[in-house]
C-alpha cells in the first residue's frame, strides 16, 4: 500500500460522535487528525451496497470526493444464523422504527427457537481510502460472536446490545462496561486492524521492512 503523508487530516464518513472519538484515538498517535464529515457538509449517501464492505466504501468514497481528503468509514450490523444472516446490512432499519422496534422484531422472528439455534455475531468493516478513486482501499473486518437472548438485559450500549449475550462475560453487551465493550467488540477488532495497517503505511519507504 502507498505511504500516507503524516500530519494529514482524515475525514470520518459518519455523524456518530462515538465513532469519531474511537477512531480519533487510533489515528491521533499516527499524526492523523480526524474530522467529522458534518464539518465539511458532506451529504448522506444512500447505502445501496449488498455487503458491509460495499456500503463502507460508498460512504468513504463520497466523503473523500466531497472534501478532497482521505476518508475513513465503517459499516456494521448483526448477523443471526437462524435468519440466514438477517438483519445484516439492514440492521439499523430492520423494523423501520429504531432500536426498540428492531429488538422486538428480532425477538418475534426467533420466538420458540431454542438457545442452540440463536447463534449470532456482530460484524464491522472499516475502510480507509486515500482518495475518492483509491483502487485499493484498506479494508479491515472484525466480528464478535454471541447469541440472542429471549428477553432484553441491561441498559448500556445501543442497538441490539440488550439481546446480544456474550459467553466470555456471561452477560449481554448492554451489561458490559463501555470500556470492556470497546476493548473486545467487532468495532474494536476492526479498528485495531486499521491501526496496524496504517502504522505500516505511514512508515517511510526507506525504513526496514517497508
Ligand atoms: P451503522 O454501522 O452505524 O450503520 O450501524 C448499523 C446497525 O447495526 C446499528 O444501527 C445497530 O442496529 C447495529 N449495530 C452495529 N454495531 C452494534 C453494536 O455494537 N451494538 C449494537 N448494535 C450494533
Amino acid at each position: 500500500m502507498n505511504v500516507i503523508a503524516p500530519q494529514q487530516t482524515v475525514v470520518l464518513a459518519s455523524g456518530n460522535p462515538g465513532k469519531l472519538t474511537e477512531l480519533a484515538r487510533i489515528l491521533e498517535p499516527l499524526g492523523l487528525q480526524l474530522r467529522a464529515q458534518s464539518e465539511f457538509g458532506v451529504p448522506e449517501v444512500d447505502e445501496t451496497g449488498l455487503t458491509f464492505v460495499e456500503n463502507a466504501i460508498l460512504k468513504a468514497r463520497a466523503a473523500a470526493q466531497h472534501t478532497g481528503l482521505p476518508a475513513v468509514a465503517d459499516d456494521s450490523g448483526l448477523e443471526v444464523d437462524f435468519l440466514q444472516g438477517a438483519p445484516g446490512i439492514r440492521s439499523a432499519r430492520y423494523a423501520e422504527g429504531g432500536d426498540e422496534a428492531n429488538n422486538r422484531k428480532l425477538l418475534a422472528a426467533l420466538a420458540g427457537v431454542p438457545k442452540a439455534g440463536r447463534s449470532a455475531r456482530y460484524q464491522c468493516v472499516v475502510v480507509f481510502m486515500r482518495h475518492a478513486l483509491d483502487p485499493t482501499p484498506v479494508i479491515c473486518q472484525g466480528s464478535w460472536e454471541g447469541h440472542i437472548l429471549e428477553q432484553p438485559a441491561g441498559s448500556g450500549g445501543f442497538g441490539y446490545d440488550p439481546l446480544f449475550h456474550v459467553a466470555a462475560f456471561n452477560c449481554s453487551a448492554a451489561e458490559l462496561a463501555p470500556r470492556t465493550k470497546n476493548r473486545v467488540s467487532h468495532r474494536a477488532i476492526a479498528c485495531a486492524q486499521l491501526e496496524q495497517a496504517l502504522l505500516g503505511s505511514l512508515r517511510s519507504p526507506e525504513s526496514p521492512g517497508s
